[in-house]
């Protein structure tokens, strides 16, 4: 865990500076009502820096990226950039950013909160309460894998190749961080691969497996093939807690989980690099959410997927389990009370700005706080 709190801040394009403003009055609200103290530095990427300097994230950015504890990132890209270079896309920012502070490791929790029950596109008794999380690996396997690309054929036709490749190291680092996650939860992991159809499925299988023998004692570890797994998700989604897989699967299961929870608005993720000898690790964190253009300056986004991939910060980067949780509760008691941003809008319920809804947060932070 990191012990100085230097903090980046990448607001980004469209709705990005407006979720992002939220969490700046969350910082502010945990420095005053909880004494933490975190150096905030902030920047520009994606089409904002674009415009501004020419490329999507400036070589400053990215050492002030690389030198932060951890990464807060808003969202980058619009159709005002749709045109620019492939290399100067706002996206291009993002990728890089990944690749350079090798975050290995991508975490996307899909929890229903009671309140939102009703906007799961399951029935919701199979959904309400469901808390899980989906451990990614991000930089293997065959989006990456040689040799790759498409190549003619004598006979006139042509071959697409992509290689899924895994190396023990790369198992075992991603499988590492699924077993550590879930200490902190309810100790189960489930890692999920096609070793039945697929030799890296079995190497991973056996790695994931010998990592626990070794290393992990008090987790349970079960293992189930990703078509299964696709399915469960649907059928009984709260039987898991942590999931470890591969990029592909990861990429598909990952998307899946998030539907169950109804909206995009609601949903966080983590990204985490390797930890350095004093257990400091690099990380982004940010909405799943892109710029959302459609609503870009309306005051109407919902800023709880922002403040809950805040919420991770405080609980992956530095071990602030209470606040973590203390945000967490504020944003669930908001809800139950019946703030809605438009986009989990029901009937009977009181629709907000992004503004009130950030209101409405901090002020359930200090009545939680209070009653603590
Ligand atoms: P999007 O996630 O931006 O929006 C999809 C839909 O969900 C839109 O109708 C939007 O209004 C709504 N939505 C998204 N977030 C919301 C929120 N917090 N509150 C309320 N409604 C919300 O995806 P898109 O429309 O496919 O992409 C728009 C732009 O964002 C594109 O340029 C795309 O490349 C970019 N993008 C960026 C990221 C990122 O920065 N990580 C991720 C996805 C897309």
């Amino acid at each position: 865990m990191a012990t100085t709190r230097t903090i980046l801040i990448l607001p980004g394009d469209g709705i990005g500076p407006e979720v992002c403003r939220q969490v700046r009055r969350a910082m502010d609200w945990l420095g005053r009502a909880r004494g933490l103290s975190f150096t905030i530095q902030e920047g520009l990427i994606g089409g904002a820096a674009l415009d501004h300097s020419g490329v999507p994230i400036t070589e400053e950015t990215m050492q002030q990226a690389l030198a932060a504890d951890a990464v807060l990132l808003g969202a980058v890209g619009g159709p005002k950039w749709d045109g620019v270079a492939f290399d100067l896309r706002p996206e291009a920012a993002l990728l890089r950013l990944r690749s350079e502070l090798g975050l290995f490791a991508n975490l996307r929790p899909a929890k229903v909160f009671p309140a939102l029950a009703d906007t799961s596109p399951l029935k919701p008794d199979i959904v309400a309460g469901l808390d899980i999380l989906i451990v990614r690996e991000l930089t293997g396997g065959v989006y990456f894998g040689e040799p790759r690309g498409i190549f003619d054929l004598p006979d006139g036709g042509r071959r697409g190749v992509n290689t899924q490749t895994y190396t023990t190291e790369e198992i075992r680092r991603v499988a590492a961080v699924a077993f550590d996650i879930a200490a902190t939860r309810s100790k189960r992991v489930c890692s999920v691969e096609k070793a039945n159809v697929m030799e890296s499925g079995r190497l991973w299988r056996e790695e994931v497996t010998q990592l626990k023998a070794e290393r992990y004692p008090g987790i349970e570890l079960t293992h189930m093939y990703a078509d299964n797994c696709a399915m469960q998700l649907v059928r009984d989604p709260k039987q898991f807690d942590v999931i470890v897989t591969d990029n592909l699967f990861g990429d598909i299961l990952s998307d899946e989980a998030a539907m169950l929870t109804g909206s995009l608005g609601m949903l966080p993720s983590a990204s985490l690099g390797k930890a350095d000898r004093s257990g400091r690790r690099r990380a982004l964190y940010e909405p799943v959410h892109g710029s959302a253009p459609d609503i870009a300056g309306r005051d109407i986004a919902n800023p709880v997927a922002m403040l809950l991939s805040l919420a991770m910060m405080l609980r992956h980067s530095f071990g602030l389990m209470a606040e973590a949780e203390l945000l967490e509760t504020a944003i669930e008691k908001v809800l139950t009370g019946g703030m809605r941003t438009a986009d989990i809008m029901a009937p009977g319920m009181a629709r907000v700005s992004t503004g009130v809804m950030g209101d409405s947060i901090l002020r359930a932070l200090d009545k939680t706080q209070a009653a603590a």
